[in-house]
């Protein structure tokens, strides 16, 4: 995406500085982790950081 805009495609590029699938496949590498666990990391703080969850901060394994 751009998964900023809510245009759902996960490819598209609507500015230089759009998060996109690529953001993910780079900050996964970056931390040695994988593409599907840097996304559920970022879901949990989304989640955490827009107020619809009150589960506590994970600490990564
Ligand atoms: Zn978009």
């Amino acid at each position: 995406m751009c998964y900023e805009c809510g245009c759902n495609n996960t490819m598209t590029t609507m500015s230089g500085d759009s998060i996109t699938e690529i953001t993910f496949q780079r900050a996964a590498k970056g931390a040695g982790i994988t593409v599907e666990q840097a996304k559920r990391a970022t879901l949990e703080l989304l989640k955490r950081e827009l107020g619809e969850s009150k589960e506590p901060y994970a600490t990564r394994a």
